[in-house]
C-alpha cells in the first residue's frame, strides 16, 4: 500500500493557520534548536480501518492534531496511511514529528 499523505493548513472553524504547537516549534527554530522541515503537533491518533477475520495487514490511518491559536478548536493538522501487519510489529512510527513533503 502507497502511502499517501494529507495536509490540512486552515482551521475549519476560522480559517487560521496558526496552531499551538507549531507556534512554539517556530520560536524553537528560529533560535537555531529545531530542524526547519520539524512539524509540531499535540497529539496523534493512529486507527486500523478495517480488517477482515485471519488478516495479516491492514490499512491504518495515522492522524496529527493541534490547536488553532485563534479560536481553539482542536483540529486535524495531517493525515498519512499506512501499513500494518499481523502482530503490530510494522507499526508506523511517527517518532514525535512528520514531514510535510
Ligand atoms: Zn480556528
Amino acid at each position: 500500500m502507497e502511502t499517501e499523505k494529507l495536509n490540512f493548513d486552515k482551521c475549519p472553524n476560522c480559517g487560521g493557520e496558526h496552531t499551538l504547537a507549531d507556534d512554539i516549534l517556530q520560536k524553537e527554530i528560529e533560535k537555531g534548536k529545531m530542524a526547519k522541515e520539524t512539524r509540531a503537533f499535540l497529539f496523534q491518533h493512529q486507527s486500523i480501518i478495517a480488517k477482515s477475520s485471519g488478516w495479516l495487514s491492514a490499512p491504518i490511518i495515522t492522524t496529527f492534531y493541534d490547536m488553532c491559536v485563534d479560536c481553539g478548536t482542536i483540529r486535524c493538522i495531517h493525515a498519512e496511511t499506512g501499513t500494518v501487519v499481523a502482530g503490530g510489529k510494522n507499526l508506523p512510527n511517527a517518532g514525535g514529528q512528520f514531514s510535510r513533503s
